[in-house]
This record gives C-alpha cells, sequence and structure tokens, in this order.
C-alpha cells in the first residue's frame, strides 16, 4: 500500500499543497484510523477546521481516504485499500473498534456477504465488531 502523501496526490491527480501533504501524513503515520477531533487537535495550529473538513471531504470523494463511524458517532478516517477510486469505494473489511483504547483498527478481513431481501440493493456494507484489540489485550493480561 502506498503512504507517500505526494504518491497518493499525484495518482489521484490532485495538486498537492502544503496542508493537504500534512493531513495525509497524519493519517499514513499509522495503522489505526483517527478521528476528526484527533485530526483537529494535531493540525490545528496549521490548518483551521473549514480547510481540514473541505479536505477531508475531497479524499473521502476521490477514494483516498475512507471515513468509519464510531460508537460515538465521531468520525474516523482510514488509508483506502489500492482499488478504491472516485466514487467506488471498495472498503469491505472488517472495522474493530476497540472499547477499551477507542481506536478503530482495519482488519484484514472482509465483511461477510449477506443476501438482501427482493427489491434492496445493497451498494456498500460495513462491519464493525468492538471488543478489546491486541495491544490492550496484552495490558489486560499482564
Ligand atoms: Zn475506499
Ligand atoms: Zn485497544
Ligand atoms: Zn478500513
Amino acid at each position: 500500500m502506498k503512504t507517500d502523501p505526494i504518491d497518493i496526490l499525484k495518482e489521484h491527480s490532485l495538486k498537492h499543497t502544503k496542508q493537504r501533504v500534512r493531513v495525509l501524513e497524519e493519517i499514513a503515520l499509522d495503522t489505526v484510523a483517527i478521528s476528526q477531533p484527533e485530526l483537529e487537535k494535531k493540525l490545528g495550529k496549521e490548518i483551521d477546521r473549514v480547510t481540514l473538513y473541505r479536505i477531508l471531504n475531497i479524499y473521502e470523494d476521490k477514494g483516498i481516504l475512507h471515513r468509519i463511524m464510531d460508537m460515538n458517532g465521531t468520525a474516523n478516517y482510514a488509508i483506502c485499500s489500492p482499488s478504491c477510486s472516485e466514487e467506488h469505494h471498495h472498503d469491505e473489511h472488517v472495522h474493530f473498534n476497540c472499547t477499551n483504547c477507542a481506536k478503530i483498527y482495519c482488519l484484514d478481513v472482509s465483511v461477510p456477504q449477506i443476501k438482501m431481501p427482493e427489491g434492496f440493493t445493497a451498494t456498500t456494507m460495513s462491519t464493525i465488531a468492538y471488543g478489546i484489540c491486541e495491544k490492550c489485550n496484552v495490558t489486560v493480561l499482564k
């Protein structure tokens, strides 16, 4: 998976501005998703809220980031899989929301296919598992 912000922007033919690169840097840094308030806190000095919001929307539209709502209804963002493109997200993997550290992980596990009732067309499916993550399990067991 590409994590160099400049490469990602180039690939999606987006102009790279300093602010856009900074947002991607923060999100690509970790394997876990980052919440919008956390991003605001980290980038608040460099990027105002409105600009940040706009950048996140562009990235979501372009298939660079996907949004995951956590149990409190807060938006979290993670880098998309390489198969995502504009208007076509393919992030049908299970998300894991740790109830101890509140982190959201993108798991390498596909969302189970569920047969829809007649007349219903599902375009996307999301599954969030709640529980204790790998890191917290280790600390809890100690
Ligand atoms: Zn995506
Ligand atoms: Zn945890
Ligand atoms: Zn994900």
